[in-house]
Parts: C-alpha cells; structure tokens; sequence
C-alpha cells in the first residue's frame, strides 16, 4: 500500500469532542478533546498536508513512520494512539499530557543536580529505548518536554521530526521558526550526521539548562551562537559538582566520534546515581 488511507473528516468528529487549543507548533496545531465513546482525554495534533496529497512515495514514507511511532511505549514518551487522515489534514490521536511543559518550570528557577538528574535519566531512558529501535528523535527541544500530573516526563515527537522533514522537504514549511540552541554541531557544518549523536548532544544542551538554569550556547545575534556552538564555546557555572561539570563536557563534545555514547552514560559517576533501566510495556 503507498498511500495512506483516508477517512472522511467526520471520523474524527463522531469519535472525539474537540475542545480548546493546547499549543501551536512549527507546523501543527495541538487541541485537547475527549474520546466520546470512552471519556478519555486525548491530544489532537493536526497538520496540513493539502499541498502534498498527490505525492504517492512521500505518504508511503509517512504512513511507514506512523506505524513505528504507534509501536513505541514508553513511559516516559507521549503515546500516539492512532492517526486519522482526510485529504487535506493528518490527526495524530495522542496521549494528553497534563502538567504542561518542562521548561516552564525551570524558567521559574534551577533545578538542583538531584532534580535534573530524574529528569534526564528519564529523557535518556526514553531516547535510549528509542534508538535500539532505530528511531531518532532529531528534535530535542523544550517544547517536546512535557510533564505529567506526577511530575514525570514524558518526550512529545518521538519519531515525527523525519515527517516533518518530509513536509519540508516538500516546499510545505515555508517559515522555519524555533530556536537554534539545541542543534548540534555537525548539522551546522551540514557533513551529514547520524541521528543517535545529535540526539545526545540536544540532551546534553537540556541537562545544562536544567541545572544551570540558563543555555549554555546563546547570544542575541544568530550567527554569533552558531559560531559559539561550532567552536562549543561553553562554560559550567562555578557552583557546579566537578563530577556533573565532566558529564556535561562529554555531551558536550563537538566532535560526534568521541561525544559519550547513551552505553557510557550508564558508566558515568553523575549520572548512573540511582539510574534503573526502565521496562518498557511490550
Ligand atoms: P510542533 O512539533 O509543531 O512543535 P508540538 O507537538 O511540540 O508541535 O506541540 C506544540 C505544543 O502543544 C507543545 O509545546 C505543548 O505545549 C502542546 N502539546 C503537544 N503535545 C501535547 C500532549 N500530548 N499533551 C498536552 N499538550 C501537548
Ligand atoms: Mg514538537
């Protein structure tokens, strides 16, 4: 099958109530709504495909990716329960993730290593499942960090960023917004890259702003922070363990041949503390 299977619009409609606005991202509107039949809370996340409807090999490959990110779970990512689509919009049916997103909250102030070591044990928990099935996320960012009502995380587009490419790629997305801070290196350079590395390395931008409560590569004029990211000009705040300082370092790493691997992570002083591989619910 190339194409993906529509359903006419009113599929979404008999099965979900839509209800108010959650967020609006680079190229998708999310909304909360209700399962009517079961009561359950979802997400809706809408994106708009008229322009590329007709193109049969691009919907074989998003058809392909939607079956692997429906086969991820994970307690730590945002399940996609089911997608519908119609001719001009594909509804992703998503968990509906309560407490909002991560970085509101350490915008509010730094967390200490205790607390920022929780939360990213648990974002590497999720990457690392993620990547042994050859899925990567290439989209780390604040937005994608959402906590749920115990104060858990949970990694929002796992698997989406290669669709979202596509939908670029074909002339779609015509205004890139977000911010370049968490974008590795060797993207930059654009020698091409391997997506389990810059994975890392937008962890690696997360912890920082986490425990140091700011970005560790920013600067008001653009170019000025992708240089800042090229050279990884960065510097650890002082009141930082040696141990955390050395751990971030190694995420930290320009080059992706000696940047630490999610295997030496689990070796790691800072970060093993505590750390248990978590089951997954297969
Ligand atoms: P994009 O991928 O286009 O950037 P996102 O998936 O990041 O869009 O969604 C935009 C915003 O919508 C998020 O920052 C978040 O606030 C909200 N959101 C996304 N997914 C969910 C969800 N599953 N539950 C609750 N809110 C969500
Ligand atoms: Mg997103």
């Amino acid at each position: 099958a190339s194409a993906m299977v529509l359903s006419p619009e009113n599929a979404l409609f008999n099965k979900y109530e839509i209800g108010k606005l959650l967020g609006c991202g680079a190229f998708a509107k999310v909304y909360h709504a209700r399962n009517i039949a079961t009561g359950q809370s979802v997400a809706v996340k809408v994106i708009n495909k008229s322009r590329l409807s007709n193109n049969a090999n691009l919907m074989a490959n998003i058809k392909r990716e939607i079956s692997i990110m429906s086969r991820l779970s994970h307690p730590h990512i945002v399940r996609l329960f089911e997608v519908l689509a119609t001719k001009r919009k594909i509804y992703f049916i998503l968990e509906f993730v309560k407490g909002g997103e991560l970085f509101t909250k350490v915008a509010k102030g730094r967390f200490s290593e205790d607390l920022g070591r929780k939360y990213f044990q648990q974002l590497i928990s999720a990457v690392s499942y993620c990547h042994i099935r050859g899925v990567y996320h290439r989209d780390l960012k604040p937005e994608n960090l959402l906590l749920d009502e115990s104060g858990d995380l949970k990694v929002s587009d796992f698997g989406l960023s290669a669709l979202t490419d596509q939908v670029r790629a074909d002339g779609l997305l015509h205004t890139l917004c977000g911010t370049p801070a968490y974008v590795a290196p060797e993207i930059l350079a654009k020698k091409g890259y391997d997506g389990a590395k810059i994975d890392v390395w937008s962890c690696g931008v997360v912890l920082f702003v986490l425990t140091a409560g700011y970005l560790p590569f920013n600067d008001p004029n653009l170019m000025n922070m992708y240089k800042k990211i090229y050279k990884g000009e960065f510097r650890c705040p002082k009141w930082m363990s040696p141990d955390l300082k050395r751990f971030l370092t190694r995420l930290l790493d320009t080059n992706p041949e000696t940047r630490i691997t999610i295997d030496e992570m689990k070796r790691d002083p800072w970060f093993r503390k505590g750390y248990r591989e978590i089951k997954s619910r297969e």
